[in-house]
């Protein structure tokens, strides 16, 4: 099952998915594109695979992306590619924005939408100061993204509120295992039991 995990920028969502991540087993990252400057923190191929714009335009005209968006000044996008070898088996997360995961749904891949909210707009805003990767314009860009972005967390299936990490990192494992349970996923495995009845 793909999970497309959303929210504001400063949310939590990496901090929350990475927990779920090393919870939970058969649970894979969709690694992005994108054309963004990597942050010191971050690593080629594990956080995001870095591209230059032309070649982020390249794989446009080839068609190679399932969704891309222009977010906060810069290209994002996830390769079919990476759905095709890790979505086919077991569960795969995509940490994409609010254009992404529509996207997905206009595509008609089947999902689950899972919208991220800080609890409020302050913490938001202390966060991304704290994390202290980004400059104050950059900051105050992602903010008035933010105020756009949380208008659509009705189109997404589950609401998650990050207050408390903890709580948070539950709430999205509930997610991840309940869709296991359910019965189209379980069917292979339910049809092996039933014939073990006959
Ligand atoms: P950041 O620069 O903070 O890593 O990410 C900025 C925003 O881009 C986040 O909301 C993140 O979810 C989104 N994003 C990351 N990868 C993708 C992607 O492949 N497609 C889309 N549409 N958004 C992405």
């Amino acid at each position: 099952m793909l999970f497309v995990v959303t929210g504001p920028s400063g949310c939590g969502k990496s901090s929350l998915i990475h927990q779920v991540m090393r919870d939970l087993r058969n649970v894979r990252f969709s690694v992005s594109h994108t054309t963004r400057p990597r942050r010191p923190s971050e690593q080629d191929g594990r956080d995001y695979h870095f591209i230059g714009r032309p070649e982020f335009e390249r794989m446009i005209a080839k068609k190679q992306f399932v969704e891309w968006a222009l977010v906060h000044g810069h290209y994002y996008g996830t390769s079919k590619k990476e759905i095709e070898e890790k979505g086919a088996i077991g569960d795969l997360i995509l940490d994409i924005d609010v254009q992404g995961a529509r996207q997905i749904k206009s595509n008609l891949l089947r999902a689950v939408f899972v919208f991220i909210l800080p609890p409020k707009y302050e913490e938001l805003r202390k966060r991304l100061r704290d994390r202290g990767e980004d400059g104050p314009d950059i900051i105050d860009r992602r903010l008035r993204n933010a105020k756009r972005e949380i208008r659509y967390y009705a189109d997404f299936d589950y609401v998650i509120i990050n207050n408390k990490l903890d709580r948070a990192v539950l709430e999205l494992e509930s997610v991840i295992l309940s869709s296991r349970c359910r019965t189209d996923v379980r069917n292979a495995e339910i049809r092996s039991i039933l014939k073990s009845f006959k």
